[in-house]
């Protein structure tokens, strides 16, 4: 336990660690003592368990061990980084007075609060992955309010949305690393994926957070964002504001605006959809197997974070589409995208560069960069200019190079600066005249130093005479042991070492004065430049932000175009037709991981077949051919090329995803529940616009509930929604909807058994089938022969004495009772048409009651 502060038999420098510990009570606080940045008490034991790092003792303070652990100040970006990593916040306490003039500790304070939400220094950035700061608040008509900041962009943005699924997914799909809420909404909230960081209520205040708004954009009130009446949002956006404050400890300049974000600009897609797509990250967490790995070929770190949001956020609008589509296409087109991607390689991560130089911590390498960055643009320029065409030219005209900035740059900043300003040599000789006089005076002082050698030498007559220079004693004259007897007496001695002996003259102390005052004089006036350098480069903020938003999307685009080139792919067409339609679709991740050819396949969903109920063995390839027509949909809807043959699309607004299931134990939820969530969602939110996926429904209970719900929630999908569907499923008994509904149609995968050996196909093609070769499959995977011989001896017997399935009752269009043996005689066939009223019948029925006998004769012939 951390003692109390007020404890007076600690040590002063303790107390002064409880006075700064006790405002940061549940934040790590790393407090500077000389290098090391120490940690005490349970702090060091966290840190040690969290860091590995050695938990030792730092003496006694009130007479008990002080548990202390501590990182050496220079390794302290690794450190940090890894703890940014895990989602932990720490308190950066600096040593701030002067220790040679200290009375007591010397003084210190916290400098920042660093945490994953709000880094933004460039050892703790993961370089391609956006960091955002998100807020949370919910009113009593369940509306909620998202507001999210990306502090090295400067983008802010805030979304009202209508329900807890919705925030859930939105927040998916922002990806933030910390996501604020109030101490009411925390105890509210639901279980969920989200990890929330509660904070006071009072900092969700809307008032005070309307106020801390208009202040930070510097207006009156928030009309010009059309947000002057939403208290929600005055309470999150407020909030972010507030901990912005609290962890920066600086003002945030380039955060000036805010905007509403327009959810129907964008595809639509459920969080579970987002997890089951694999888009920026799999199933299993890795990033090497998502499609983002695949597509990625951008050239910028910047283009890698930006694509990420891209891929979550498909457009909707055509236009859009094919405006970022046409880029694509004039790139490949005029053969420019690996020039383009060897010029985009120059540029450094000016987004980030420009927040560091709003915040004022920007390193003189940024600099640098930034300058190396703006060099390359004239070329990038002259690149997409000389094509002669209207499109590129109109994107090179876009590229500012910002003379102004390059020139600063080029005159103030030496060519290869060190990482820090903190021992100066960052300043180019040539851009300030006192600079440069002050370091004459210091740079002087070899050639002074080597004339006084020399003259001592002479008078001496010691031969061995040098002069010198450490941190402790200044300079001094060394002599060797062997003259120094012969040291005239003017010599004062300071040290005596093995072999040589060290003096020091009232002269050279005076000069030593000299020369120390000068090289501190030049460093102060460097600093001061360098400063001054940044809080001038403020002004070129939106400048920056502007080519850098340019850059990002041409490396984007460009890298669509590699993507393209490195694979067979087309420019999908969109119309406005209802329709998914794909020739030759492949999977665009599971193709890649393949050793084996990835066969190809097709698909056509339009309103007249608008569900295809797809059959087929165990391992036949349907969960990667839906997902691959997911997949396709989304990228086409991004603007990129796709893996097919042929794509064509008509308006998709939405894509939902019910693929497998595992229980859900964060949320309390068992397999069954959380697949039956996932297809209320589908059932209660798909339209006609919605491309639907629903790979096997049901099967978590048993066979005749989950029969029937699938059964009923494809007619569901296909009558009411009226959504374009892949439904795959291994029900046989639903292929019979096929032949009641007209939207539907069966599909299916096949296998050969070939003496023994399965062969899957992997082609999609008309009809269905019932064969599953479950039980070969198993044996594929390596169960128990004997398993494998009792499970196939048992599948006779079941399909010997098979149970009908739930069929059609003519009379009244539904289910017969599920279980029930059905007498199909010829007799019992006629008295059911004998029964039928035909006059009251509409043709479509008949037909429907005609096709429903057919299949039961068929199914006992
Ligand atoms: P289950 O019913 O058991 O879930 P499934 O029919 O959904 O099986 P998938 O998981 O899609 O089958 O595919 C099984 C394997 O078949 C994949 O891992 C992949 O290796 C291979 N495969 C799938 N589709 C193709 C294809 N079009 N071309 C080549 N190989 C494929």
């Amino acid at each position: 336990m951390t003692p109390p502060n007020t404890d007076t038999t600690h040590t002063p420098m303790m107390r002064q660690y409880f006075a700064i510990k006790d405002e940061y009570p549940d934040i790590l606080l790393f407090y500077r003592m000389g290098d090391f940045y120490e940690l005490f008490y349970e702090d060091a034991e966290y840190a040690a368990q969290l860091l590995d790092i050695t938990l030792t003792k730092r003496g006694k303070s009130n007479g008990e061990d002080i548990p202390m652990a501590g990182v050496p100040y220079h390794a302290v970006d690794g450190y940090l980084a890894r703890l940014v990593k895990l989602g932990v916040t720490v308190a950066i306490c600096e040593q701030i007075g002067d220790p040679a003039t200290s009375k007591g500790p010397v003084e210190r304070q916290v400098t920042r609060i660093v945490t994953p939400g709000t880094v933004t220094d460039e050892a703790l950035l993961n370089e391609s992955k956006a960091h955002r700061l998100a807020a949370v608040e919910k009113n009593l008509n369940d509306q909620f309010c998202l507001a999210w900041v990306n502090l090295s962009s400067g983008d802010f943005r805030t979304e009202i949305l209508s329900s807890w699924e919705a925030l859930l997914s939105q927040l998916m799909s922002i990806r933030c690393q910390e996501v604020l809420c109030s101490e009411s909404f925390y105890h509210w909230a639901p279980n969920s994926h989200v990890t929330f960081t509660p904070r006071p209520d009072w900092e969700f205040e809307p008032r005070s957070g309307h106020d801390r708004l208009c202040k930070q954009f510097q207006t009156n009130d928030l009309r010009a964002f059309e947000l002057e009446s939403s208290p929600l949002f005055h309470a999150a956006g407020g909030a972010i504001l507030g901990y912005l404050d609290f962890t920066q400890k600086t003002a945030v300049p380039h955060i000036n605006s805010v905007v509403i974000s327009d959810q129907k600009t964008a595809v639509q897609l459920d969080s579970t959809s987002r997890r089951n797509l694999e888009i920026n990250e799999s199933l299993s967490g890795d990033t090497s197997h998502s499609l983002a790995a695949q597509v990625n070929h951008c050239s910028t770190a910047m283009g890698s974070r930006v694509l990420s949001d891209w891929l979550e956020n498909p457009l909707t609008n055509h236009q859009l589409i094919n405006q970022r589509s046409e880029i694509v296409s004039l790139i490949q087109q005029f053969g420019l995208s690996d020039e383009l991607a060897s010029l985009l390689k120059h540029i450094a991560d000016i987004e980030r560069i420009a927040a560091r130089i709003a915040l004022l911590s920007a390193r003189p390498r940024d600099l640098s960069r930034l300058r190396e960055s703006l060099f390359a643009i004239p070329d990038i320029k002259d690149s997409l200019k000389q094509t002669g065409n209207d499109t590129l030219s109109t994107l090179s005209e876009q590229l500012n190079p910002l003379p102004d900035v390059v020139n600063i740059l080029q005159r103030a900043i030496v060519e290869n600066p060190p990482v820090v300003i903190r021992d100066g040599k960052v300043i180019a000789t040539g851009y300030d005249e006192e600079l440069d006089n002050l370091r004459a005076v210091s740079g002087d002082s070899e050639a002074i130093l080597a004339e006084i050698e020399q003259h001592e030498r002479g008078t001496s007559g010691l031969s061995t005479l040098k002069i010198g220079y450490n941190r402790v004693h200044g300079y001094y004259i060394e002599i060797s042991r062997r003259e120094s007897d012969m040291a005239p007496e003017h010599y004062d001695r300071r040290q005596t070492l093995k072999n040589v002996e060290r003096f020091i003259t009232p002269d050279l102390k005076e000069l030593e004065q000299k020369l120390l005052s000068s090289s501190s004089a030049a460093l102060t006036r460097e600093k001061q430049l360098y400063h001054e350098l940044i809080s001038g480069l403020s002004a070129e903020l939106a400048n920056l932000y502007e080519l850098a938003q340019h850059i990002t999307e041409l490396d984007i685009l460009n890298g669509f175009a590699l993507y393209g080139e490195s694979t067979p792919t087309c420019r999908a067409v969109f119309s406005s037709d209802p329709q998914v339609m794909i020739k030759g679709g492949r999977h665009p991740v599971v193709e890649r991981v393949m050793d084996k050819a990835f066969v190809p396949n097709d698909t056509q969903l339009e309103p007249e077949q608008r569900l295809h109920l797809i059959t087929g063995p165990n391992m036949g390839g349907k969960s990667t051919y839906m997902r691959q027509v997911a997949l396709i949909t989304l990228l086409a809807h991004c603007g990129c090329p796709v893996p097919a043959d042929e794509a064509r699309f008509g308006p998709i607004n939405r894509i939902f995803t019910r693929i497998g299931a595992s229980d859900d134990l964060s949320t309390g939820r068992s397999t069954f529940m959380v697949e039956m969530s996932e297809t209320a969602t589908i059932l209660n939110y798909a339209d006609e616009h919605s491309l639907v996926i629903i790979d096997e429904m049901g099967r978590g209970t048993s066979t005749y509930d989950g029969l029937s719900l699938a059964w009923s929630a494809a007619e569901h999908v296909a009558q009411t929604n009226k959504a374009l569907c892949l439904f795959a499923t291994h029900y046989f008994e639903l292929t019979e909807l096929a032949v009641r509904i007209p939207e539907i149609i069966n599909c299916h995968f096949s296998a050969d058994d070939y003496q023994g050996q399965l062969i899957f196909q992997h082609q999609l093609r008309p009809g269905a089938t019932d064969d599953s070769y479950g039980v070969q499959v198993a044996k594929l995977a390596g169960l128990p022969s004997e398993v494998i011989k009792k499970a196939g001896k048992k599948l006779e017997t079941l399909e010997g004495k098979r149970y009908d399935s739930p069929q059609l009752n003519a009379d009244s269009h539904e289910l017969s009772e599920p279980g029930k043996p059905i007498d199909h005689s010829a007799e019992q066939i006629a008295q059911k048409i004998e029964s039928l009223n035909l006059d009251n019948l509409s043709p479509r029925e008949a037909l429907e009651i005609l096709y429903a006998l057919k299949s039961v004769l068929s199914q006992d012939n």
